[in-house]
């Protein structure tokens, strides 16, 4: 291998995905994969996991086994790779004899890049043994959680994993997974005997996504206001119970909706079937329990709806995670109700007493459900709530992507009096009561429950008369899920204070307390869908779905493997006329453009013929970068004093510690900002020269032009900071 393989991966990964860039922290897993370091690698759904252990197989010699929980999923990806030029097999119980030979075929003759195959086929099977004969160098664990007890999605055959280091002793092992609070990561590292790992933990923040959270009213038409928001796109409702899934089901398509049931319940070919029919865009709306999703890989889900509350927040933030997985803006909503609770903890219970479980496994089931609780209560930005969870920071004052920061709700005007009314009548009653109880003494309920103790002659009794029930059960829930009011565990929860409901008191600790909206707002419909790109032909785009859909059916494929979204909407926008044009699409790699890039040119032609639109519409200038001050770093200043002195960026991400990538974006920004009066000392000269003039045609809004414009001779990174500098002279 070359000294550095990363610029090899990167020619790689230009060709077969069509991907201008990596993001930076692809770029950090994919060096510990060829450096042959085992990692641990924790990025959200759609984060782009699967291309850190595929980009490098593709480059490397031997072979790379992919562990996946699904069959389901491995037949996709097996597929996807395919479309794009990539060899790989799987082995698993659904082959045939004849699929079977051939896999084996291909990873003898050294075709097969990567081998798909499930956790118990490799270790001390005739697999894992045929395997070892065939120079396996990195064994990439998916959906790595399914290893953990702690985890929400344990899998007891994942637990096997533990001996993969036996048997492939002088492979590398990377774990992936989107979901792991610290505890779980840890457990991951040690059930794999992973060796002084790299570990990589991506943003957790999903900004295209925007959350709602409501009180369950009317499920039914709760769901279908989100649905009839979303016209014609596709969408998963979450349901509970399998129950729950056949009644919403039922009920959606007599309202004319295109929904399929998926439950645990149903026969594998009634399943299959659901899941294909989605897949093909036959069907728009999934209704499903959790046990739908893993198998699934549509990427352009714009919108979930849980018809309850999920069991925990791990398993909410990879429900979601399903929308929007191409970057496209997509909506989550969640409505629950208080029986959601009961209902889980009752399942639990009787569950951890039936497997006779360990009594962490109930306490830990219970701490889930309970921190899912209080999301849904939390008066906190979604974004920020969830961001947090995971263990990360969120600083933007507001997210402008939840219900909370949209002003579906509004705030409660004097918050602290109303919590500080809450609070003493807890005390009143000397922390023995529940919360049914504590709204009626609030409200002046003339009941025997309040009479008969003699609570109607308190201070607090009917100091809240004017509220209504409902707003008062969710603030007290609010003050809960804030910390300044507790609920005893077990038979009796009654309401109890702590130092911090003290502080409230005492007024000087602030609360927020908010009114939420019973049904959502109106105005949240969409018009133009944020996101897409301006000046994109609608019309265009349903003929560019219409067409996918059909050549889909006709290759044997599923429509996003034809072409995502986003390629689709940037053809509705450009209207491209020539395979050049194609090419400079993000996400059109070499090989789609010879599988399809001829028929969707032929149909963009003929559309704009027939409507009279214009065609090659170059990319709009970039907007003026945006001017905000960049958020005080002592890592940039380190980075620019460096950069002053005209320090190479091989040099500061060594001094400084940092990836190369990041590094980079640090330079770019110093380009711009403080506009050296010359770039050479990173970029020679001649190379300016060229990025400059080809900028001159293409412009400098996107990096992916320039790059095949000189025939992908000049990195990525060299033409970032040949753009920033252009761009800091034009500014
Ligand atoms: P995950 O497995 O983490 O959920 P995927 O591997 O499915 O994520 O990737 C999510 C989406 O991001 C896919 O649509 C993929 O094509 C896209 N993607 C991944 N890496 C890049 C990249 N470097 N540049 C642009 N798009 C990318
Ligand atoms: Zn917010």
């Amino acid at each position: 291998m070359p000294a550095d393989p990363l610029p090899e991966v990167l020619a790689a990964v230009a060709r077969h995905w069509g991907f201008a860039t990596l993001r930076p922290l692809q770029e950090r897993a994919i060096r510990a994969v060829l450096a042959g370091r085992d990692s641990l690698v924790v990025l959200p759904t759609g984060g782009g996991k699967s291309l850190c252990f595929q980009a490098p197989a593709v480059v490397r010699g031997g072979l790379t086994v992919v562990v996946s929980p699904l069959i389901a999923l491995m037949k996709d990806q097996v597929d996807g790779l395919a479309r794009i030029g990539v060899p790989a097999v799987r082995i698993d119980s659904s082959l045939s004899a004849a699929d079977k030979a051939a896999a084996a075929k291909a990873i003898r003759g050294g075709t097969a890049r990567l081998v798909f195959t499930s956790p118990e086929r490799l270790v001390n099977t005739d697999v894992c043994r045929f395997l070892r004969d065939h120079q396996v160098h990195t064994v990439a664990v998916d959906e790595a959680h399914c290893v953990s007890h702690w985890g929400h999605d344990f899998r007891p055959e994942y637990r096997q994993l533990a001996r993969l280091r036996e048997f492939f002793p002088d492979a590398a092992v990377h774990a992936y997974t989107a979901t792991a609070t610290e505890r779980v990561r840890q457990d991951i590292a040690e059930q794999l005997h992973l060796t002084d790992p790299e570990v990589l933990v991506g943003n957790f923040d999903r900004p295209n996504l925007t959350y709602r959270v409501l009180p369950r009213v009317d499920a039914l038409g709760q769901v279908r206001e989100v649905i009839d928001r979303h016209p014609g796109d596709a969408g998963i409702v979450y349901c509970l119970r399998r129950a729950d899934v056949d009644r919403m089901t039922s009920a959606l398509r007599a309202g004319g909706y295109r929904a399929v049931a998926y439950h645990a319940g149903m026969t594998p070919e009634d399943r299959r079937a659901a899941q294909e029919a989605f897949a093909a865009e036959e069907a728009d709306v999934v209704v499903a329990t959790v046990a739908f999703g893993m198998g699934i890989d549509r990427s352009n889900v714009r919108y979930v709806a849980h018809a309850a509350m999920p069991k925990s927040v791990e398993h909410y933030q990879q429900e979601t995670g399903r929308a929007g997985r191409d970057g496209l803006p997509s909506e989550c909503v969640l409505l629950h109700s208080g029986a959601d609770i009961l209902t889980f903890k009752s399942v639990l219970e009787k569950s951890a007493a039936e497997a006779n479980a360990a009594p962490e496994f109930l306490a830990a089931g219970l701490k889930h459900l309970d921190e899912m609780a209080g999301y849904c209560r939390g008066a906190v930005c979604r974004h920020r709530a969830l961001v947090r969870y995971f263990g990360q920071e969120y600083d933007a004052p507001s997210c402008q992507a939840c219900d909370l920061c949209l002003g579906d709700t509004t705030d409660v005007p004097d918050a602290r009096v109303v919590a500080q009314k809450i609070l003493s009548c807890v005390a009143r009653v000397k922390e023995g009561f529940g919360v049914a109880h504590v709204l009626d003494v609030l409200r002046g309920a003339d009941t025997a429950g309040v009479r008969g103790r003699g609570h109607h002659e308190l201070s607090t009794y009917g100091l809240l008369k004017e509220v209504p029930k409902a707003d008062l059960r969710d603030w007290v829930h609010q003050l809960i899920g804030q910390g300044v009011l507790e609920q005893a565990a077990g038979e009796y929860p009654v309401l109890k204070l702590n130092a911090a409901s003290w502080e409230v008191m005492r007024g000087t600790r602030d609360i927020r307390l908010i009114r939420l909206a019973r049904r959502e707002k109106q105005s949240a419909a969409p018009g133009a869908a944020p996101g897409l790109p301006p000046g994109m032909d609608a019309d265009l785009f349903e003929v560019l779905r219409q067409l996918r859909r059909q050549e889909a059916a006709r290759a044997g494929v599923q429509p996003y493997q034809v072409f995502p979204d986003t390629v689709l909407a940037e053809m509705a926008r450009g209207r491209p006329t020539t395979e050049d044009a194609l090419r400079r699409i993000s996400g059109v790699g070499e090989y789609r453009l010879q599988s399809f890039g001829g028929l969707f040119l032929k149909v963009i032609a003929a559309h704009c013929r027939k409507t009279g639109l214009t065609t090659d519409v170059p990319p709009p200038k970039a907007a003026a970068p945006l001017v905000l001050p960049p958020k005080p770093s002592p890592r940039r200043d380190e980075a620019y004093r460096l950069f002053r002195g005209g320090m190479s960026v091989a040099d500061a991400a060594a001094r400084m510690g940092l990836a190369p990538a990041t590094v980079n974006e640090y330079l770019a920004e110093f380009v711009r900002a403080e506009r050296p009066a010359s770039i050479f000392a990173w970029v020679p000269e001649d190379v300016c020269e060229r990025v400059a003039a080809a900028a001159e045609v293409h412009g400098t809004a996107r990096l992916k032009p320039v790059f095949l414009e000189l025939n992908g001779e000049v990195p990525y990174d060299h033409i970032r900071i040949v753009f920033a500098f252009l761009d800091g002279r034009n500014g």
